[in-house]
């Protein structure tokens, strides 16, 4: 009894004594890591052969491996909202990365902002957040530390902006012919280090390069498939169906464009977030800084070649060895216990239909030709029954015009019986999904709530397709992500720093979660308008 009660007592004393030794100084540098369309099969098909900057997030990371986007429109926009607002898109009204406004009248890009000249070169579109009227995580994170940074660098305009929220301080983006720009919606110019990086970036000899493996060709079979996969597109001397390594930019391309498809983009997005770093003195001081990275072009590659191809595993092999420098950079430059790491993705996708069929799945393209059709008859129907205009329709998606259809004296569902009679008869259309439906459904099954989350009381449409699980609408090659099923929603979520025990944590969580959960842990306070909640590790 002595004994049991002096081990009870000696263990209360070392958990004591190791509670304080192990609760770190809160970080100085908060890094968020977005890989576009990674999903986590990206980080465990491959962790033996990681050796970098994904091994260590991972050997020094806290990972919530059931972590989903509770959304069901699986997009850049959506997603980066997601993740950079604590709040669904839906209600934000990021219903896509462009879409059609009813109440504009017209099809916008989700960051447009009409407004806002470009800085930083001739060429690009400038780009905010400002159509949206809510702050964001870094917004919260200035309200506590108003000198504070936040910066947020990304290919794409909407992840470089949808991430920084509403005031971050540079919003960096790519304009697809060289170089690195914002708007003056955030700036007035852009910084030195940016414009001096630029100089450089177009210095670089990507017109001749080649895109080798970075391991032997066995590894890439073992762990991917065949090099040579019927579906995959062919970008490189495609004069005969040849989709297969290595990859370059053909003679009199412009290589500006095609970069961003390309494993060496990543690298550069890491070499301008290293000039953030030093110039901008991130981590410098006690108030926390956030630095939003999002890697673009892995969504180019994956669209292209699928996640099961060789190329997307060897651009998630050099991606581990780019952050590893990265991470290599912040240790000397800051000291890595300064820095609390996140990773995560702006929605999952789906492996190649020809893939999954290979495997004896259920997948499948639809048929543009069969959808038009329908659209048409649908159109031509309704046209004849019950006059013209009495919606609009963007592609699958109808918008009903409510007056004109009191006038015309015409029950909706009328009008969406045609729709659904039509288009669910095109294979690869599950069914078609009524707004005011889903608005007052009490179900709460995961389809619904994701359904739910994605609807803005005025922008959705009154009626849109459901896909069909394993269906694309993309072809005849690549693949996609935007389903709310879990292929889509589902992505890595890793909170990692030095001294962090390695974990996997099977809770369920949501990429609404991350915004809270870093503001618990710099002691911000969440706001009540918050969609997520704290993970607490
Ligand atoms: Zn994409």
């Amino acid at each position: 009894m002595k004994k049991l009660f002096l081990i009870t007592f000696l263990s209360a004393i070392f958990i004591n004594v190791s509670c304080t030794l192990s609760a770190p100084k809160p970080p100085k540098l908060v890094i968020f890591f977005v890989v576009d369309q990674m999903r986590p099969d990206l980080l465990t098909r491959f962790d033996k052969i990681y050796s970098g900057g994904l091994k260590w997030l991972i050997d020094n990371g806290i990972w919530y491996t059931d972590t989903h986007h509770e959304h069901s429109y699986t997009a850049t926009g959506p997603g980066h909202t997601a993740i950079g607002y604590g709040q669904h898109p839906g209600k934000l009204g990021v219903i896509g990365n462009s879409f059609y406004d009813r109440e504009l009248g017209k099809t916008v890009n989700c960051v447009e902002d009409p407004n806002a000249k470009v800085v930083g070169a001739q060429k690009g579109k400038a780009r905010s957040s400002s159509r949206y009227d809510a702050d964001g995580l870094g917004d919260w994170l200035k309200s506590k530390y108003p000198s504070s940074k936040v910066i947020s660098i990304a290919g794409k305009d909407r992840a470089a902006c949808l991430l920084g929220g509403r005031n971050p301080d540079q919003a960096i983006y790519y304009n697809k012919s060289g170089a690195f720009i914002s708007s003056d919606y955030y700036v007035d110019e852009l910084p030195k280090w940016a414009s001096d990086f630029n100089q450089e970036f177009k210095k670089r000899p990507y017109q001749d390069s080649l895109w080798f493996r970075s391991l032997d060709e066995q590894l890439y079979i073992e762990l991917s498939r065949e090099d040579y996969f019927y579906g995959e597109e062919d970008n490189y001397l495609n004069n005969e169906y040849s989709p297969v390594f290595p990859i370059g930019i053909d003679s009199g391309q412009d290589p500006y464009p095609i970069l961003m498809g390309t494993p060496w983009f990543e690298r550069e997005i890491l070499e301008l977030s290293k000039d953030a770093v030093a110039e901008e003195m991130l981590g410098a001081d006690d108030n926390p800084d956030f630095l939003f990275i999002s890697f673009s072009a892995m969504d180019w590659m994956i669209h292209s070649y699928g996640p099961y191809s060789q190329e997307v595993m060897d651009a998630c092999i050099k991606l581990d060895r780019y952050i590893g420098n990265f991470i290599e950079f912040l240790d000397r430059s800051i000291g890595l216990e300064n820095i609390l790491f996140t990773l995560t993705a702006d929605h999952g996708g789906l492996p190649l239909p020809e893939f999954l069929s290979f495997q004896g799945k259920k997948g499948g393209r639809i048929n543009k030709k069969h959808m038009q059709e329908a659209l048409t008859w649908i159109d031509e129907e309704c046209e004849e029954l019950f006059g013209k205009k009495l919606y609009h329709r963007d592609g699958g998606n109808f918008f009903l015009d409510m007056d004109r259809i009191k006038k015309a004296n015409v029950s909706p569902q009328k009008i969406y019986d045609i729709i659904e009679g039509y288009l669910t008869k095109v294979d690869g259309i599950e069914k078609m999904i009524i707004k005011e439906e889903i608005i007052n459904t009490k179900d709460a099954d995961s389809l619904t709530r994701r359904l739910k989350n994605m609807i803005h009381p005025v922008k959705t449409p009154d009626i849109f397709p459901l896909v069909s699980y394993g269906y694309l609408y993309r072809g005849p090659y690549g693949t996609s992500h935007g389903s709310p099923y879990d292929y889509d929603t589902h992505v890595p979520l890793i909170f990692a720093r030095k001294g962090f025990r390695k974990e996997q944590n099977d809770k369920r969580a949501a990429t609404v979660d991350i915004a809270p959960t870093i503001s618990r842990y710099l002691g911000i306070e969440i706001p009540e308008y918050c969609d997520g909640e704290s993970l607490n590790f």
